[in-house]
């Protein structure tokens, strides 16, 4: 396969440091790729700044940047197989989420952000009609700038594409940092926004090293605003370093999501939504309800359901359409899901399904590991309270509803939730009772581009998506415009003339 690099102000631009990028389902190298140096970096920033302030896209209608972006769209769409296939590949996700989920909403993104931007952008007027002051209010909204993307590795192209969807429908110019073990579909789609005409400058992809990303692009004084996913870690790092030129930052970091199987539920529906929520995408999820709670009244028979399933599901390589679940990112990711399962032994708790690497010669090489179930965890454990990012539910019993909230409740994070009963109302009272920035009546990780995501607590702040995630990326102007009938404000009187 072709080596890759970063692209830089409309080429791709080699460097001296290479990567080997790893395929996780047998640990062979897909391909290298060169990584920006501080220099790259910096040239990245320039470029994008220029084209910001001087290059065509800054003169480009409304009309023009939207239609770019809908031909970006189609692009993707034209493209579909082979992105669907280079996802799996590199991601070790499996193909049949790559094909219907990954690629086809990464198009939908842009397609919805260009199709509204014209809307979002409509100016409001406030009229202000006081004793003191006639005055027109305008309200507009411009782009920031130049925005940082970093990126995680576990949606690589879906999540780029909602930030860069999303940043330049708002007109901005972008440099995106993917994650150094997952680069290659988005510099495949660089090449695909060059092809549409996106002007050269407007979109810069960065293949660097996370801690020269904090030092030299999350501290540049032309960097206008940071927009991270990744873990909690990181994003207190780039909180600090953004600090030094106060640059507006979102941030959408780690979940330990809870989904509330109420005494009432339908268990069928139920066990198909917790399987998915935690074993789609070998659990790598950010949503990933890891926490089931179930109602006591329920319990067994819930689990016992729970427990035939999961070990009905299919492991395997990503590029074959029966796989159910593929391999972790990574050696180190299957070492610290290996690692949450020792502690689940030292805290005496009982792993009822998986726990392990699968023995199946065909999955050697890999970075397996087998879906798990672990039982009667309570909320003090390691395993209830760690994102573990892995294929591993943790399940416990609630003796009532409201202990079902409270243990909800008890995390540090607060990005998503889920509550599973017949009884819709009672469901959507429990929904605002518990704090955390998504709430799934009856389903799973539906994601909608109209509706806002973002976590409470831990799990960060801001939005992504929706028209509150589309208005983070631009910046609200006020413009004020006396209306006074003799032209005569009131502050011509201050000084008394
Ligand atoms: P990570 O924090 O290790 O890396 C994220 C990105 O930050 C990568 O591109 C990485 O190269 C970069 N990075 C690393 N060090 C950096 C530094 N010092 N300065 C700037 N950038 C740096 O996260 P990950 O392992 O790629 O992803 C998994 C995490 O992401 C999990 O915690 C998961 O919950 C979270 N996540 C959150 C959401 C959400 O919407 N809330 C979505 C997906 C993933």
């Amino acid at each position: 396969m072709q080596e890759y690099s970063s692209f830089i102000n409309g080429e791709f631009k080699k460097g001296k440091e290479k990567k080997e990028i790893i395929n996780p389902s047998n640990g062979e190298v897909i391909t290298s790729v060169f990584l920006a140096s501080p220099e790259d970096i910096d040239y990245a920033v320039k470029s994008a700044r220029l084209a910001f302030e001087k290059g065509p896209w800054p003169e480009f209608s409304l009309a023009q940047r939207k239609d770019i972006l809908i031909k970006l769209s189609k692009a993707i769409l034209a493209k579909a197989k082979e992105l669907a296939e280079l996802e799996s590949l590199n991601a070790g996700k499996p193909i049949k989420e790559t094909t219907f989920m990954d690629i086809p909403s990464s198009a939908a993104s842009f397609r919805y952000f260009a199709s509204n931007l014209e809307n979002f952008f409509q100016t409001e007027e406030i009229n202000i009609n006081s004793q003191i002051a006639q005055a027109k209010g305008e309200l507009i909204r411009e782009p920031r700038g130049v925005v940082a993307l970093i990126s995680p590795w576990n949606y690589p192209l879906l999540i780029a594409s909602w930030k860069l969807a999303q940043s330049l429908a708002a007109g901005n110019t972008v440099i995106l940092k993917p994650s150094t073990l997952t680069p290659l579909t988005v510099l495949e789609l660089a090449k695909i926004a060059s092809k549409v005409g996106l002007p050269k400058g407007v979109l810069n992809v960065l293949v660097a090293k996370g801690e020269e990303t904090g030092k030299v692009l999350c501290t540049h004084k032309n960097v206008d605003m940071i927009s991270f996913t990744g873990s909690n870690p990181i994003g207190k790092k780039i909180i600090e370093s953004s600090a030094k030129n106060i640059k507006k930052t979102i941030m959408e970091l780690g979940g330990k999501s809870a989904s509330l199987v109420l005494e009432d539920a339908d268990i069928d529906s139920a066990v198909n939504g917790c399987l998915c929520s935690v074993f789609l995408n070998q659990g790598q999820m950010c949503t990933a309800t890891s926490r089931i709670i179930i109602d006591e009244k329920i319990y067994r028979q819930f689990v016992e359901k729970l427990k035939e399933r999961t070990e009905k599901i299919k492991l395997g390589a990503p590029l074959d359409f029966q796989t159910q679940i593929g391999p972790l990112i990574s050696k180190a990711q299957r070492d610290k899901v290996v690692s949450f399962m020792n502690k689940a032994k030292q805290e005496g708790l009982n792993i009822i399904s998986g726990g392990k690497i699968p023995e199946d010669k065909d999955l050697e090489g890999g970075f397996f590991f087998e879906p798990t179930l672990v039982e009667a965890v309570s909320p003090d454990s390691t395993l209830w309270q760690e994102e573990i990012f892995g294929p591993v539910a943790t399940l416990t019993k609630a003796a009532s509803t409201e202990e079902a909230i409270s243990f909800a409740n008890s995390s540090e994070f607060g990005l998503a939730a889920s509550v599973w009963s017949k009884d819709k109302e009672k469901a959507a009272r429990i929904a605002k009772k518990i704090s955390a920035g998504a709430i799934w009546i009856n389903t799973y990780g539906m994601f909608f581009d109209q509706l806002p995501f973002g976590g409470f607590k831990k799990s960060g702040f801001g939005k992504e998506l929706g028209k509150a995630g589309f208005f983070e990326y631009t910046r609200l102007k006020n413009i004020i415009t006396d209306q006074s009938k003799e032209a005569k404000p009131l502050v011509s009187y201050w000084y008394g003339f």
